[in-house]
């Protein structure tokens, strides 16, 4: 199998590292996709496509509907991009910069889109309520799958330097912190791959289960935890407390007797 040939929606993987390749969604859920705290956890993930060697990597935010149901039942993961937007964004935006072969035919108000250069992926691998990374659904399942994506990032950094396009306020937080877009926009900047971090499990969790609303069988463990905990810890307090020894009775002692200053100058 040659590098660049497809394996259903992703592209096979250089056999470089052994253990980055094949399914790269799978990768991903491999190295640092917390679905189990994620709200998106049943949702159909959305891989990548393009060429994985490319100079250039693209990044959304999120997969919406056409993207997610694309291909179902033929290819095990959708395809980004490939909805209205997306394709939009590579008729109008990647084919006036020479990143996108667009082909207008006659008769078509439609231009074709017919090849894209740069490897397009998206942070979150799951499309949220209403197709919208910014909903609290959204921002957690951003949260949860951003480590996957800054593994991916390091090791496709770590082959060859490569120019980020960052589409949207997420994408570019993911890769530098950054939360507002606004004086960002259009700029460039040069991270090296020590830069791209990874917050870690208890970091991402503490984030997304915040404000969560447990299940109500959950809420009942939650009672009988409080409970036990409650009580471990009064009965624990009491056990720790060292027995008081009973108190000595109080030896008064006897005064000294201040000796007056002898004024008899007879007697020395
Ligand atoms: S968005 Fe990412 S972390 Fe959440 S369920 Fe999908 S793959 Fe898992």
């Amino acid at each position: 199998m040659s590098e660049s040939q497809m394996t259903g929606d992703n592209r096979a993987i250089p056999n470089a590292n052994p253990q980055f390749e094949g399914d790269l969604v799978a990768w991903r859920l491999a190295h640092g996709s917390y679905c189990r705290i994620c709200p998106l956890q049943h949702m159909r993930k959305v891989g990548c496509d393009g060429n994985i060697n490319s100079d250039f990597i693209l990044t959304g935010e999120a997969p919406g509907k056409g993207e997610t149901n694309y291909n179902r039942g033929r290819q095990p993961h959708g395809t980004p991009f490939v909805g209205k937007s997306g394709w939009a964004m590579k008729a109008y935006l990647l084919g006036p910069a020479g990143l996108a072969t667009v082909t207008f035919k006659r008769g078509s108000k439609w231009p074709k889109v017919t090849k894209v250069i740069p490897f397009i992926t998206n942070v979150a691998m799951c499309q949220p309520p209403k197709s919208k990374a910014d909903s609290p659904q959204g921002r957690r399942a951003l949260l949860c799958c951003a480590d996957s994506y800054i593994a991916m990032l390091k090791e496709l950094n770590r082959r060859k330097e490569r120019m980020h396009i960052q589409m949207g306020a997420s994408a570019l937080w993911a890769v530098t912190g950054l939360t507002k877009i606004g004086q960002h926009r259009g700029r460039f900047k040069q991270i090296g791959v020590q830069q791209l971090k990874q917050r870690g499990f208890e970091a991402v969790a503490k984030d997304v289960l915040r404000g969560v609303k447990p299940p109500p069988e959950f809420a009942e463990h939650l009672k009988v935890i409080r409970a036990f905990v409650n009580a471990g810890r009064a009965a624990w307090r009491k056990a720790c407390k060292p027995p008081t020894a009973p108190k000595a009775p109080k030896v008064s002692k006897p005064r000294k007797k201040k000796e007056k200053p002898c004024l008899d100058p007879t007697t020395k």
